[in-house]
């Protein structure tokens, strides 16, 4: 059996009952768009992490999107963030208007290095979107300080990091807004797509309301006085991330005991044989959304793992500031040298609550082979 980075049969399996019965329930209601169940889900969210608002959303990346434009920031405003991120990260601060501006990533979390980012503030800095990668949170602390030092605000990119803690804070509690996806794959996952934003200014959040639904004002029935997007989250899915979200700690726990058993596997081989296994920064709670390791002989790696049928991803292969989509910002290579240089030495191992031992160990037994013969 060919193991698979991320599969959702088996979650599946276990909760079919409940989850056809989201969709019964939803079918039921004589409401299909914006009913009670997307209401219920994000009341429930956002008591979730003691934030005030929620509006779900159709996906991650108009969550970021909404978010910076409910915020104010739009043309001409720069966004200080990370090449080293999912591209819709970047795609979604272009998409509202403004401009990207990356900061490198630390060689031991892969974080944002956040010692970088005051030199990288101008007179049209307007934001800082730290994105809390594979599981763990980006430090808040000095971002905080320096928003507030210059006037700017915080939007975090939890997509990866749904119950993550840092301090003992949820991620998604700790900036101005947050913004989540729920693309099937993330920690908590639609059956399709989905997405929200957490905020704690009833201001911002009526605007998100407004521009999630083609800009429309709340005060006067379809009158669009500001153009918005069509971005509701869709009432099936908020119904089926209600139920999910009740098991969240239960996801949590079997993506850290993945990782605990990767961890016991192939331990020994850190250091000595130039493997590299996920370091959790001081104070975080990882939920390892993904399990990403680092060798400086990836390539080969990956070349004679594929004997052993074994599939495995590389999250992320091209440093988005490399990407001929984002030339216009006039990054070039070298501009980023640790994001660049992770990308060529980092792979993820298969990573999901209900991954079969038996798949886990195939891939222990695989990866140590290889790098005994490498
Ligand atoms: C998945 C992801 C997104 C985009 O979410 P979608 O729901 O796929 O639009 C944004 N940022 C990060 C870091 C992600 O991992």
């Amino acid at each position: 059996m060919t193991t698979r980075v991320w599969d959702y049969l088996p979650e599946y399996g276990q909760e079919k009952a409940d989850l056809l019965d989201a969709v019964t329930t939803v079918f039921e209601s004589g409401r299909l768009v914006l009913g009670e169940s997307v209401r219920n889900f994000e009341a429930e969210f956002a008591d979730h992490h003691g934030v005030a608002y929620c509006t779900g959303v159709d996906n991650g990346t108009n969550a970021i999107t909404l978010a910076l434009r409910a915020l104010g920031i739009g043309p001409g405003d720069e966004v200080i963030t990370v090449s080293n991120t999912a591209a819709p990260t970047v795609v979604a601060i272009v998409a509202a208007g403004a401009v990207p501006v990356f900061v490198d990533v630390r060689e031991d979390d892969f974080l944002m290095d956040t010692g970088q980012v005051e030199a990288a503030v101008t007179a049209r800095t307007r934001a800082l979107l730290p994105v809390h990668l594979y599981g763990q949170c980006v430090d808040m602390a000095p971002l905080r300080r320096l928003a507030d030092r210059h006037g700017l605000v915080v939007l975090e990119d939890c997509a990866q990091a749904h119950g993550a803690r840092h301090h003992g804070r949820l991620a998604g509690s700790m900036g101005d807004a947050a913004a989540f996806s729920f693309y099937p794959t993330k920690v908590l996952g639609a059956y399709g797509d989905g997405g929200a934003v957490l905020t704690g200014d009833g201001g911002v959040d009526r605007a998100l309301r407004q521009l999630r639904y083609y800009g429309m004002a709340d005060d006067a029935y379809y009158v669009v006085r500001t153009p918005g997007h069509n971005s509701r989250l869709d009432e099936v899915q908020a119904e089926i991330l209600r139920r999910k979200l009740r098991r969240l700690e239960g996801y949590i726990a079997g993506r850290r005991a993945v990782a605990r058993r990767y961890a016991e596997g192939l331990g020994d081989l850190a250091g000595t044989e130039g493997l590299v296994l996920p370091s959790t920064a001081e104070g975080n709670e990882h939920v390892y959304y993904l399990y990403v390791v680092r060798h400086p002989r990836r390539n080969d790696i990956l070349e004679r793992l594929r004997a052993y049928d074994i599939a495995l991803n590389v999250s992320y292969r091209w440093p988005v500031h490399t990407m001929s989509g984002f030339a216009h910002l006039g990054y070039t290579r070298g501009a980023l040298p640790v994001t660049e240089r992770l990308a060529e030495e980092i792979f993820s191992l298969p990573m999901y609550p209900s991954l079969p031992r038996s798949l886990q160990d195939k891939v222990i037994r695989a990866l140590r082979d290889v790098l005994a013969t490498l």
